[in-house]
C-alpha cells in the first residue's frame, strides 16, 4: 500500500488555525487594533459595516511595512516581535504568535495599502483565499491600513453561525473598549455604517475612562494605587453605589492586555465585601503590570487567559490595593493616609 500521509497545503492549514484566531467580526478587530498597536501609531481609525461581515478596516499612523514584509506579514507564522525563544519569555508587544493576518486573509478578502516613513511610495496588496491577487506600489499616506471585506466568505457555516448585527456590533464595541482603555494615550474613532460610535482624543487614563464609561463616573471613582519591586497596580475602582445587579463595566489588564480572571475579580469582589449588596457589581477599571517573565500569555490563541508564575501573591495584592483605596475614601478627608 502507498503512504498516504501529506501536509495540508498552506490555504487549509491556514484556514482550519483562523478557526481557532477568528471566531466572530470582533476577532478580527482586536487583531488589527492591537497590530496598529505595536506599530506604535498614536492616531487609529476602525471603521465597520454590516457589524464587520461586510467590512472591517484598521486606518493607523503606525511604522508602516516595506514592500517585502506587507506580503510576509500574510504568512503563517510570520511575525517581526520574536526571533529567539527567549523573547517569549519578554514580551511586550500584543502580538507575537505570527498568525492572525494569516487567519484573516484565509477567510476575508484582504486588502492592504502600507507605507513607511522613509519610503516615497507605499504598498498595495490584494489578498484571498491566502493567496497575493495583486500587490503594487502606490500613493498612501504613512502607516497602514487593512481592510477586509465579507468575512467567512468561504466558510459558510461559520458565517452562518454569526449573530445579529447588533449582537456582533456589541461585541465589535467591546474589544474597541478595551483595547482603548489600555491605550489613552493614542486617539481612537469607532464609524459603524458611516456613523460615528466613538471619537476619543488622547488623554490620560482616568479621561479615557470617563471618555468611554460616561462622565457621569467622574465623581464615582477612587484611585487604585500601589507599587511595588514585583508588581504595580493602577486603576479606578467605583465607590459603592456604582455597584449593579450586572457585572458591565469589569476591566483587568495585565501588561495592558484585557483578560478574564475569575480569581482576580474574587479578589476586587472580597475587598468590598460589607460595602455592597450581595450580588451587585462594583464597576473598576483596573491595570496591573509585572515583569513578563512571571505571566505566561500564551495559554490561548486569544491571548485572554493567562496564568501567573504566583496567583496567590497577585490576588492578596488586588485585594490590598482596592481595600487601601475604598479606606481612603470612606474615611474622612482630612486623614492623611498616603504611605
Ligand atoms: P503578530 O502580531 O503576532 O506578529 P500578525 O499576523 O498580527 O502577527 O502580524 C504579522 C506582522 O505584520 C507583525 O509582526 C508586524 O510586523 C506586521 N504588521 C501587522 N499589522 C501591522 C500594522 N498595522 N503596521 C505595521 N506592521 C504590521
Ligand atoms: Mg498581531
Amino acid at each position: 500500500m502507498a503512504d498516504i500521509i501529506q501536509l495540508l497545503p498552506d490555504n487549509i492549514a491556514n484556514q482550519i488555525a483562523a478557526g481557532e484566531v477568528i471566531q466572530r467580526p470582533a476577532s478580527a478587530v482586536k487583531e488589527l487594533l492591537e497590530n496598529a498597536v505595536d506599530a506604535g501609531a498614536t492616531r487609529i481609525q476602525l471603521i465597520v459595516a454590516d457589524a464587520g461581515k461586510s467590512l472591517i478596516q484598521v486606518i493607523d499612523n503606525g511604522k508602516g511595512m516595506s514592500e517585502t514584509d506587507a506580503r510576509m506579514s500574510f504568512e503563517r507564522h510570520a511575525t517581526s516581535k520574536i526571533k529567539v525563544i527567549d523573547d517569549l519569555f519578554h514580551i511586550k508587544t500584543m502580538g507575537f504568535r505570527g498568525e492572525a493576518l494569516a487567519s484573516i486573509a484565509a477567510v476575508a478578502q484582504v486588502e492592504i495599502k502600507t507605507r513607511r516613513t522613509e519610503d516615497e511610495l507605499g504598498t498595495f496588496l490584494e489578498i484571498e483565499n491566502s493567496t497575493v491577487k495583486v500587490q503594487e506600489p502606490c500613493a498612501t499616506p504613512e502607516g497602514t491600513s487593512i481592510s477586509m471585506k465579507n468575512l467567512f466568505f468561504n466558510v459558510p457555516a461559520r458565517r452562518n453561525f454569526l449573530k445579529t448585527n447588533a449582537a456582533e456590533l456589541r461585541h465589535i464595541i467591546d474589544e474597541f473598549i478595551r483595547v482603548a482603555l489600555a491605550f489613552p494615550q493614542i486617539f481612537f474613532s469607532l464609524t459603524s455604517n458611516g456613523q460615528q460610535v466613538f471619537h476619543l482624543e488622547a488623554g490620560n487614563a482616568k479621561q479615557r475612562v470617563l471618555q468611554v464609561l460616561g462622565n457621569q463616573y467622574a465623581a464615582k471613582l477612587v484611585q487604585v494605587k500601589e507599587d511595588t519591586d514585583y508588581m504595580n497596580i493602577y486603576g479606578f475602582a467605583g465607590k459603592p453605589e456604582t455597584a449593579r445587579k450586572t457585572r458591565g463595566e469589569q476591566y483587568f489588564f495585565v501588561n495592558n492586555r484585557f483578560i478574564k480572571s475569575a480569581y482576580l475579580n474574587h479578589a476586587v469582589m472580597s475587598a468590598y465585601q460589607e460595602m455592597i449588596a450581595k450580588d451587585s457589581f462594583p464597576l473598576y477599571v483596573l491595570f496591573i503590570d509585572l515583569d513578563p517573565s512571571q505571566i505566561d500569555i500564551n495559554v490561548h490563541p486569544t491571548k485572554q487567559e493567562i496564568k501567573f508564575e504566583d496567583e496567590k501573591i497577585i490576588y492578596a495584592f488586588v485585594q490590598a490595593a482596592i481595600k487601601h483605596a475604598l479606606a481612603q475614601f470612606s474615611v474622612a478627608p482630612s486623614l492623611d493616609f498616603s504611605l
